[in-house]
C-alpha cells in the first residue's frame, strides 16, 4: 500500500492528495486476446481519467514538459481532464500536437515524460500517455471544433511521404494557408502506422480520423504515388514553392546467413503490411491470400519483433523469438515485451541464427541457431552476444520474419541533384530548420534520423513545417 499525505495545492483552494496509486488501464484477457485482432487496452472512463489526472502536482516548472520531443503543456492538460473539461483538454493537446490519440498510444512515454514525472520519484509518475489518449478519444467521439486556418497565401508545398512527420508537417502548413500536395507511394496514407503498427496496438479508424482531418484542411493526398520514379524531386521543384522529404526508413535489413532467401522467409515489414495493410487475416473478405503457418520464428528483439510476433500469434499459429542478447538487453518497451509473453510467445535468448533449413522445394523447415553468452559491452553499451562454441540446435519452424531493423530507401537520394545523403543512407539535413543541402528542400523524421520514434518524426515535422514556412514568406 502506497503512503497517503496531502498537501495544499498551490492556489491554496484545493488539497491534493499526493500517492494515490495509480489508475490501472483495463486490457483485453490475455488468452482471448491472443487470438483476435482487437485493441488490447480499453482505454479509461471518465471516473478513471479523472482520478488519474487528479495526482498530477502541477508542478510551477514542469519536468515532464522537458521530457516531451514535441514540448505539450502536459500540466495543462492533464489539468483540464482533473476538471473534467476533456473537450478543452484535447485542444490543449491539439496546440502541440496533430496526432494526440496516435502517440497516448505508442509513444515510450515511460523513458520521455514519465520519465521525468517528479511524482515518481516516490511513486508511480502520473499516466500522461493513458491520459492523453483519453482526451483525444473523447474529442474523436463527441466532436470536436475545427482547427483555425488563415486565408490562402498561394503557395504551394510537396510533402513526400504520409506517415508521423509528413501528416505533421502537412497539417501545421495547411493550418499557415499553404496549398499542401501528399505524394505517397502505397495505396493508403499513414506510414508505419497503418502498414507497421498492428491493428491490435493502434486501430486503424484513428489514423484515419487524423488523415481525415488534413483533408478537411484542404491538403490533397495522391496515393500510389512513388517520387523518384512517377516524379522526380528536381520535377516537384519546377511545380512547387518547397519539397519536404519525409520517405521514413522502409528497407529492411537481414541476416546474411545461409538458406535466407528460402520460402517462408519474411522481412517483418511485408509480414506486418501483409497483415495490417492488406487484411491477409481476414480472407475472403479482403483478397490477400491468408499466411499460413504452423510456427513462426521472429528473430529481433524491438517493437517490431514484439509486433510480428504477437501478429503471427493472432494467425493461430505457435510463435518463437529468437534474440541474441537476453531479456534485459532487449530494445522493445517493456510493456510490449510483457504483452507478448502473457500472450504465449515463447522467448528463445542468448540465440543467434546460424542458417535456414530447406526441403526440396525451398520451402522453409527449420532455422539452425547457436547459443550465446554475453561478454564485454559493445560500442552500444549492451553487453556483446559471443557464440557458445559446439552449441548448435534446429528449431523447426515452416515461417520466419526478420526483424532486426530497418534502413531508408536510396531511391530519393538517387534520383536527386545535389542531395546530401549520410554513410549510412540517410538525408543529411540542418538539424535546426531541417533544411538539406538542395535550396527550398527540407526532410525529416526517420530518413533524417534512421529507425526512430512515431514523436521524434513529428516533432522534426514541426521543426520542418516552421523552416518551410519562414521560407515561403520571408
Ligand atoms: P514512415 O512512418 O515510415 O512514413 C513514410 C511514408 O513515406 C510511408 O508511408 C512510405 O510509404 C512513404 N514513402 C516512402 N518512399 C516514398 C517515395 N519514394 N514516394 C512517396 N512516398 C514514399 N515508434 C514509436 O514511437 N512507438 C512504437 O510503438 C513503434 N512501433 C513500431 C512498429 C513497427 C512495426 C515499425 C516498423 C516502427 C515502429 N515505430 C514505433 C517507429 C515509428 O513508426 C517510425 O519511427 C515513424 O513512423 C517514422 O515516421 P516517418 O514519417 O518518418 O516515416
Ligand atoms: Fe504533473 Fe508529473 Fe508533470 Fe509534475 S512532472 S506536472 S506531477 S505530470
Amino acid at each position: 500500500m502506497l503512503k497517503e499525505e496531502t498537501k495544499n495545492a498551490k492556489n491554496g483552494k484545493k488539497k491534493k492528495k499526493v500517492g494515490e496509486p495509480r489508475q490501472p488501464m483495463p486490457e483485453q484477457d490475455p488468452r482471448t486476446r491472443a487470438r483476435n485482432f482487437e485493441e488490447v487496452p480499453k482505454g479509461y472512463t471518465d471516473e478513471m481519467a479523472i482520478a488519474e489526472a487528479a495526482r498530477c502536482l502541477t508542478c510551477k516548472k514542469p519536468k515532464c514538459v522537458e521530457g516531451c520531443p514535441v514540448r505539450i503543456n502536459i500540466p495543462g492538460f492533464v489539468g483540464l481532464i482533473a476538471d473534467g473539461r476533456f473537450i478543452e483538454a484535447a485542444m490543449k493537446l491539439k496546440e502541440d500536437t496533430a496526432l494526440p490519440a496516435v502517440c497516448g498510444r505508442v509513444c515510450p512515454q515511460e523513458t520521455q515524460c514519465e520519465a521525468e514525472c517528479v511524482l515518481g520519484k516516490k511513486f508511480e509518475p502520473v499516466a500522461i500517455g493513458r491520459l492523453e489518449r483519453f482526451a483525444a478519444d473523447y474529442a474523436r467521439d463527441h466532436g470536436e471544433p475545427d482547427p483555425d486556418v488563415t486565408s490562402p497565401t498561394g503557395k504551394k508545398v510537396a510533402v513526400i511521404g504520409a506517415g508521423p512527420a509528413g501528416i505533421t508537417a502537412a497539417s501545421d502548413l495547411a493550418c499557415r494557408g499553404h496549398k499542401i500536395i501528399m505524394f505517397e507511394a502505397l495505396h493508403q496514407p499513414g506510414g508505419v502506422l497503418v502498414y507497421g503498427i498492428p491493428q491490435f496496438r493502434l486501430p486503424k479508424e484513428i489514423v484515419q480520423y487524423e488523415v481525415n482531418g488534413l483533408k478537411k484542411l484542404g491538403v490533397e493526398i495522391r496515393t500510389d504515388y512513388v517520387i523518384g520514379k512517377t516524379e522526380t524531386v528536381d520535377q516537384l521543384l519546377e511545380e512547387y514553392d518547397a519539397v519536404f522529404i519525409a520517405t521514413g526508413a522502409g528497407l529492411p535489413m537481414f541476416l546474411g546467413i545461409p538458406g535466407e532467401n528460402a520460402i517462408g522467409v519474411f522481412s517483418a515489414n511485408e509480414f506486418l503490411t501483409r497483415v495490417n495493410l492488406m487484411k491477409a487475416y481476414d480472407f475472403p473478405h479482403h483478397a490477400t491470400s491468408p499466411i499460413r503457418a504452423d510456427h513462426v520464428i521472429t528473430v529481433g528483439g524491438g517493437n517490431v519483433a514484439m509486433d510480428s510476433a504477437r501478429t503471427a500469434l493472432r494467425l493461430e499459429t505457435r510463435s518463437t523469438i529468437v534474440y541474441r542478447r537476453s531479456r534485459a538487453e532487449m530494445p522493445a518497451r517493456d510493456e510490449e515485451i510483457h504483452h507478448a509473453e502473457e500472450e504465449g510467445v515463447a522467448m528463445n535468448l542468448l540465440t543467434n541464427p546460424v542458417r535456414i533449413l530447406s526441403d526440396e522445394n525451398n520451402r522453409a523447415t527449420g532455422m539452425e541457431c547457436i547459443r550465446m553468452e554475453l561478454g564485454e559491452p559493445d560500442e552500444s553499451g549492451r553487453r556483446r552476444p559471443v557464440p557458445i562454441e559446439g552449441s548448435e540446435f534446429v528449431i523447426e519452424a515452416d515461417t520466419m520474419v526478420i526483424a532486426i531493423g530497418n534502413r531508408p530507401n536510396p531511391l530519393i537520394p538517387q534520383t536527386t541533384e545535389g542531395l546530401d545523403v549520410s554513410k549510412w543512407g540517410t538525408v543529411e539535413v540542418n538539424e535546426e530548420t531541417m533544411a538539406t543541402s538542395k535550396d527550398g528542400v527540407f526532410a525529416a523524421g526517420d530518413i533524417v534520423s534512421g529507425a526512430a520514434t512515431v514523436i521524434s518524426a513529428m516533432g522534426q515535422g514541426k521543426q520542418a513545417a516552421d523552416a518551410i514556412h519562414e521560407y515561403l514568406t520571408g
